[in-house]
């Protein structure tokens, strides 16, 4: 089996006038198809670089990441728009929901930029996933916090991606919400898909199977969640997306 994701030593400096700051100082990190990995880390560690440079929003400053195969650490700009549309779909703390839309034309516009026909459909099958079959032609603020990440959840897999890249996807919501949406990930994840997940909580973080802790730039632990916690467990079986 090939590695989703494959980093070998990659560093990040950024420059601030005459200083420069060591973002990541070397990190490796090999993710399987069909892992769900938790990444942690005090503010400033460089998770949100790390996760930056994974979701080809960025690119090191040395060492390789390929994805899928690919080495994109290589990749122009244009290239990195590609491969982020192809492969990766995104889930943000803040939803990034289009305001004046529905939840349906939200999950279409992936299908859009891609070039996909039966949008509609498919993105309607991709709510019924999260459980909003019944809320299709709801604007975001008609739609509680937890509605709303659920169809940016929706948003994010409708394009059947490699990988799904969450970044503090728990942070606006209570913990009640917050739970639905860690079981939204872990059946997603039974179904097949690779998901990785930025968070400080540890009680999030242990939903996943593994967690990786950054600190000052590099990886300092790396380890499999011998029982994580299930949220899943009040909650209907959801289709899957095919
Ligand atoms: P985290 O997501 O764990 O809080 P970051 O990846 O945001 O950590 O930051 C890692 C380090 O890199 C911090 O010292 C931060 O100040 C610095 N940094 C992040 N982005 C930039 C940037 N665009 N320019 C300069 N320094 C940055």
């Amino acid at each position: 089996m090939r590695p989703v994701i494959e980093v070998r030593n990659i560093t990040k400096d950024y420059r601030l006038g005459k200083v420069i700051v060591h973002a990541l100082r070397g990190v490796s990190l090999t993710v399987m198809p069909g892992e769900f990995v938790a990444i942690m880390g005090p503010s400033g560690s460089g998770k949100s670089t790390f996760m930056n440079i994974i979701g080809c929003l960025d690119r090191p400053t040395s060492g390789e990441y390929y994805l899928n195969g690919e080495l994109v650490s290589a990749m122009s700009d244009a290239q990195l728009a590609q491969i982020r549309n192809r492969y990766i779909g995104f889930v943000f703390q803040t939803f990034n929901l289009l305001p004046r839309m529905t939840a349906l034309r939200n999950v279409e516009l992936p299908l859009l930029y891609a070039g996909v026909r039966d949008r509609t459909e498919r993105a309607k099958r991709a709510l019924e996933l999260v459980g909003l079959g019944d809320r299709l032609h709801h604007r975001p603020n008609e739609l509680s916090g937890g509605q709303q990440q659920r169809v940016a959840i929706a948003r994010a897999i409708v394009t059947n991606p490699l990988l799904i890249l969450a970044d503090e996807p728990t942070g606006n919501l209570d913990s009640r919400s917050s739970e639905e949406i860690m079981a939204i990930f872990q059946q997603l994840n039974r179904q097949g898909r690779t998901i990785l997940l930025v968070t400080h909580e540890q009680e999030i973080a242990e939903h996943a199977k593994r967690i990786v802790r950054f600190r000052d730039g590099k990886v300092i632990a790396d380890e499999l969640v011998a029982h994580p916690r299930d949220a899943t467990r009040e909650m209907e079986a959801l289709p899957v997306l095919d």
